[in-house]
This record gives C-alpha cells, sequence and structure tokens, in this order.
C-alpha cells in the first residue's frame, strides 16, 4: 500500500521512496539510433530535450547493426523509392502500412545523405560515391532485376551510424541521462502520457520526468528467445510500459529469425555476406536455395530463407554430427573482399565457430532477430490504440520509434537493412512532429498525486521478493517456451501448448526470488525488471500467434499453410492485464492507401522470389 511520507516521499510498507523532479518538453527514452536521431531533431527545434537511457548511448543495440541501410541512391545502377517501396510492401507481406511505407522510401536517400555530411565513413566506391551491396528481396522494376541499395560501412555500419548519431546529438543542447532505468509510463485519468519514472543505477535515486511528450525508444525484446542475434539489453522496456498502461502492441506474433546465426552462439552473419556472393549448401553439398527461390536463392527473404533451411534439416539434410545446421560459404570469395567488405563477420566466426572463412564454410541456422511488432503509430511517430471505435486513436503525449515501435512499415517481415533506414526516418519525423506540437518550455499541469505509485509499487514488490525461484530459472523457462513452441514452422496443437506453458511460467511469478534488497547497481534487480518486462511480451507474442490462423511473412502455420487476405489481413492488437496475465485481442485495418499521388496502392498477389 502506498502512503505519503512527511517528506512528500512515498512510502510502501514502511519503506520511503525519495524522488527528483525533472521538467523537459520532450523525453527520450532510449538512445540507440532512433532515439537519438530523435534527439537530434528535438534538440535542434529549440525542444528542451532529455535522454534516458540504460546504457551508455554508443552501447545501445543498434551498434551491432552490420550489414548496411537500404536507400535508393542509385550509386550501383539505376534504383527509384518506388521499387524500394513495392519491395518493402511485398517483403512484409501486405501488412505493412502503405502511406507509412512510402513515407520511408521516399525520405530514405535524403536520410542516408544526412547521415553522410554528419560523418559516416561509408564504404565508397573508385568515384567516391557511397558504395552499395545487395540485400534480400531488393529488386529493381518492381522484382524484375536485383537491385544493390544496401549502403553500409563495411559489416559495421551500426557502429558507424551509433556513434555519429551520438556526436551529432551532444552538439545540441539534450541532457543525456547516462545509466537511468526506465520504470514505467506516468499516465493521467484522460489517457495522456506525462512522462516516465526511472531509477539511477549507480547511486539507486528514483526520478520523476515531466513532459508534453515522451517517446520510447527503448528496441526489440529478442531476449524472450534462448537463441538470439541481440544484445542482453534487448528486453522490450517500452512495450511492457506500454502494456502496464493498458496500452496495446501491435502484431506481435511477427517474429523475425535471421537465417544466418552462427550455430551454438546465436551470433548473427550479415545478409551483406550472401549479398557479396555467400551461399548456403546442405549435407549434399547442395546450393539448395535455387529450389526454393529460383530467381532470387540465397538472397530471397529472411523469412523464405529461413523455412527452406528449416525444411532441409527436417529432411534429414542439415549438417554436422547431429545434422542440425546448414553450412554457409564464403571460401570462394576473394580474401580481399571479405578483409574490405566483411572484416567483423570473418572476425565472429573465427571466435564463435573455430572457422577460418577463407578456406571453411561456418555452420549456421536460423535465429531470433527482430521484432516487427510493437507499439502502433502513425508515420508520425505518434502511439496509436483502438477508442471508441476509432481504430487510429491517438494516445496524446506519447510516441514510438525503431524496433520497439510498429509504424509498421514491416509488416509481417523485415526486409535485412530495412531497420536501420527505418530508424532514422522516423527518428526525423518525430523530431518534426514534436517542433510542430510542442511550444517550447511551455508550462506543464501538475502530475497527479499518485504518478508514481504503480511504479514504485512494483519496484518495492519486486525488490523484496523472496520466494523460492531464482530470476534466471523463470527466464530460462520462458526463453524455452519461446523458443520450441512459437519458432520459424507453428501449428495450433503447438502454438496451444506454448501458451499453456507460458501461462504456467507466468504463474511461477509470485515465487520469484531477488537476492539482494539494494537499489544501488543490484543486477539481480534489474534483470527481475527486465524478466518482469519480458514475460509479459511472451504472453502476448504466443497468445497472438494462437489466434492468428494464416500463414503471413514470418508467422507460418503448418496447418494454416496460405495466406488469407480476406480474414486476415489485419494488425492484431494485444492488451495484457498485468495482474491476470489475461491478453485480450482486437484488430486495426491496414492502410491500404498511399500519402500521395506520386505512387498508386500495391495490391496483394502471390510473394514469390
Ligand atoms: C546483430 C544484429 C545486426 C543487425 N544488422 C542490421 C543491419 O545491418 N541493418 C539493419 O537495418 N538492421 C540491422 N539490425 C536491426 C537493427 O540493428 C535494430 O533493429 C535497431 O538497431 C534497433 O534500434 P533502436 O533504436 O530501436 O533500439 P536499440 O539500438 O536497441 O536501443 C535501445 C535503447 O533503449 C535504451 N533502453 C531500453 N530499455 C530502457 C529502459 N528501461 N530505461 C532506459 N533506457 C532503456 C537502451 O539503453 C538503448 O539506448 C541488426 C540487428 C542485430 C541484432
Amino acid at each position: 500500500m502506498a502512503t505519503n511520507g512527511g517528506n512528500g516521499a512515498p512510502n510502501y510498507n514502511g519503506r520511503a521512496y525519495p524522488i527528483e523532479d525533472h521538467t523537459y518538453d520532450v523525453i527520450v527514452v532510449g538512445a540507440g539510433g532512433s532515439g537519438l536521431r530523435a534527439v537530434v531533431g528535438c534538440s535542434e527545434a529549440g525542444l528542451k530535450t532529455a535522454c534516458i537511457t540504460k546504457v551508455f548511448p554508443t552501447r545501445s543495440h543498434t551498434v551491432a547493426a552490420q550489414g548496411g541501410i537500404s536507400a535508393s541512391l542509385g550509386n550501383m545502377g539505376e534504383d527509384d523509392w518506388r521499387w524500394h517501396m513495392y519491395d518493402t510492401v511485398k517483403g512484409a507481406d501486405w501488412l505493412g502500412d502503405q502511406d507509412s511505407i512510402e513515407y520511408l522510401c521516399r525520405n530514405a536517400p535524403a536520410a542516408v545523405y544526412e547521415l553522410e555530411h554528419w560523418g559516416v565513413p561509408f564504404s565508397r566506391l573508385e568515384n567516391g560515391k557511397i558504395y552499395q551491396r545487395p540485400f534480400g528481396g531488393m529488386t529493381t522494376h518492381y522484382g524484375k532485376g536485383t537491385a544493390q541499395r544496401t549502403a553500409a560501412a563495411a559489416d559495421r555500419t551500426g557502429h558507424a551510424i551509433l556513434h555519429t548519431l551520438y556526436g551529432a546529438a551532444l552538439k545540441h543542447q539534450a541532457e543525456f541521462f547516462i545509466e537511468y532505468f526506465a520504470l514505467d509510463l506516468i499516465m493521467d485519468d484522460e489517457g495522456r502520457c506525462r512522462g516516465v519514472i526511472a531509477l539511477k543505477l549507480d547511486d539507486g535515486t528514483l526520478h520523476r520526468f515531466r513532459g508534453h511528450t515522451t517517446i520510447l525508444a527503448t528496441g526489440g525484446y529478442g531476449r524472450a528467445y534462448f537463441s538470439c542475434t541481440s544484445a542482453h539489453t534487448c528486453t522490450g522496456d517500452g512495450g511492457a510500459m506500454a502494456l502496464r498502461a493498458g496500452l496495446p502492441l501491435q502484431d506481435m506474433e511477427f517474429v523475425q529469425f535471421h537465417p544466418t546465426g552462427i550455430y551454438g552462439s546465436g551470433c548473427l552473419i550479415t545478409e551483406g555476406s550472401r549479398g557479396e556472393g555467400g551461399y548456403l549448401t546442405n549435407s549434399e553439398g547442395e546450393r539448395f536455395m535455387e529450389r526454393y527461390a529460383p530467381s532470387a536463392k540465397d538472397l530471397a527473404s529472411r523469412d523464405v530463407v529461413s523455412r527452406a533451411m528449416t525444411i532441409e534439416i527436417r529432411e534429414g539434410r542439415g549438417v554436422g554430427a547431429k545434422k542440425d545446421h546448414i553450412f554457409l560459404h564464403l571460401d570462394h570469395l576473394d580474401p580481399k573482399v571479405l578483409a574490405e567488405r566483411l572484416p567483423g563477420i570473418s572476425e565472429s566466426a573465427r571466435i564463435f565457430a573455430g572457422v577460418d572463412v577463407t578456406r571453411e564454410p561456418i555452420p549456421v541456422i536460423p535465429t531470433v532477430h527482430y521484432n516487427m511488432g510493437g507499439i502502433a503509430t502513425n508515420y508520425h511517430g505518434e502511439a496509436l490504440t483502438k477508442r471508441d471505435g476509432n481504430d487510429d486513436s491517438i494516445i496524446p503525449g506519447l510516441m514510438a520509434l525503431g524496433e520497439a515501435g510498429c509504424v509498421s512499415v514491416h509488416g509481417a517481415n523485415r526486409l535485412g537493412s530495412n531497420s536501420l533506414i527505418d530508424l532514422v526516418v522516423f527518428g526525423r519525423a518525430a523530431g518534426l512532429r514534436c517542433a510542430e506540437t510542442i511550444k517550447p518550455n511551455e508550462r506543464q499541469p501538475d502530475l497527479p498525486k499518485d504518478s508514481a505509485d504503480k511504479a514504485l509499487s512494483r519496484l518495492d514488490h519486486l525488490r523484496h521478493a523472496n520466494g523460492g525461484t531464482p530470476t534466471a530459472v523463470l527466464r530460462a523457462r520462458m526463453q524455452d517456451v519461446m523458443q520450441t513452441n512459437c519458432a520459424v514452422f507453428r501449428t495450433g496443437e503447438v502454438l496451444e501448448e506454448g501458451s499453456k506453458k507460458i501461462h504456467e511460467v507466468v504463474a511461477g511469478l509470485p515465487d520469484i526470488k531477488v537476492t539482494d534488497r539494494s537499489l544501488i547497481w543490484n543486477t539481480d534487480l534489474i534483470e527481475t525488471l527486465e524478466f518482469d518486462n519480458l514475460i509479459a511480451q511472451a504472453v502476448v507474442t504466443m497468445d497472438s500467434a494462437v489466434n492468428r490462423k494464416e500463414s503471413r511473412g514470418a508467422h507460418a502455420r503448418e496447418d494454416f499453410p496460405d495466406r488469407d487476405d480476406k480474414n486476415w489481413m489485419t494488425h492484431s492488437l494485444a492488451w495484457l492485464d498485468p495482474k491476470s496475465f489475461k491478453v485480450t485481442l482486437d484488430s486495426r485495418p491496414v492502410h491500404t492507401y498511399t500519402m500521395t499521388n506520386d505512387i498508386a496502392y500495391i495490391e496483394p498477389k502471390a510473394r514469390v522470389y
């Protein structure tokens, strides 16, 4: 029970939690590519901007992005943003919002040139132009040719972009709150978001940030799975905050498996390696992708390649002692190309698989890589819900970006190199929207008296959890269920079992044990808060997957093998009751219109590569 201590500090079970207050025009939670681009835009517009991040900005997960960023620059041959749009709509298996996709592809070239001018050291051609490599699903002339559309800084593109964006953000007046862990959103009675509550990790103090707009740019929740390419920090904290605030998450059943995670470690080998000429083989030495995708072959869309690999393994043509993985060959490529364009993955293969890529193939397996689902937004980054029959009601004061958001350009399946461009195009759009809608330093109403109660009561509860099951045990159970029951191929039976099992993990929550009660550098507590965030999203992912009775993009149901546009060309929305973990499902229509007359709505058709 919360009471108010004499000094105004909320009090739980006799324990006081003094709070320091901060007021900003805009609060950005997250300092990955999307958060930093929004920080630059907001602070450039003269808005007083705070950026809260649980890790040092340049350690955000964007740093790990390898292969590149897509934009129709046309440096390697003809290209057009309309072809990029067509590829993205098709890659998304017609679940993407076409107005957002138009916004993305039309603005992509300018966003890449902006990064170049800010200092990203892109790989170059002899003529000085930015080098671009082929990537899966990227074509010219609406599917007829192969596009070279992915700009790269060798295979360390995310590293280069993140460091450049942080430099750009530091030039402006934004204030960084580094190693602050955001706990929960502050919502008022009218359903407006008014800010966040955060815990400062190095001294255990609590902070209440008030803002006209809060932007969640907290990344994905890959760590809900056992084998993933994401960092330990990818725990989807923003998505879980939205769920606890009574808001829905969209399209959570769509989880992307990347075809080439290193067998055993999950570490990523970029699709750029196939873009440079790498190919996959089975135990018979066959380049099997020629059978599954006769035109695009190894550069078909990720869901297509992951499924083909899984079928090869299932049918006994996997490699290795257990015949449970596939080989990726780069050994035929010129060692100079490997050294210049793929130095990072050559090193990863050596460290994580003991393989010299100039001589041997890399053992690989489909590995969880990207969350297409998240907080629904429009192309300005404004968070959406469904209220009073309106499918696109805006949640005042809340925006979401990057992997935490679902502006729905990736729909049911993201094309490789389309995430980095999503971060900067929509990060910029959010900054523009804030500049349009917020007057710098305009007075903000007082916060509700109980504004910190929910966040602090959860913190107090988990901090003093004294059951018999360590967090790590529950987390391992969750990851095992997700890996086994919500994987590349799905059936109703396996998903139903997964739903039962994931709710059994939830039933274990009251018995959770946190060993250390301190608020200062307490990794056990932080991992418990993160686990609490992950399990919420694991549950909505599983239950949304049970519900969708068709196959589309990354959601491949063996019992419903076809796409069903009549009944299922809709976005899933999932709400979670934070106490019972009961999921409520609904849907909203896909935007089947474009922004301008420059391109017409792209009609659904079969997705073949
Ligand atoms: C190995 C790998 C390679 C990839 N390569 C490519 C590629 O070549 N091209 C491409 O387009 N995409 C690529 N992707 C995908 C892409 O990198 C990510 O989708 C993207 O970087 C996510 O950026 P983000 O801004 O949404 O979040 P992130 O970069 O994950 O940043 C999240 C931020 O939120 C903060 N945060 C989270 N929770 C809290 C909290 N509770 N309190 C405070 N702060 C919090 C973190 O500190 C961090 O600053 C790759 C992904 C992986 C895993």
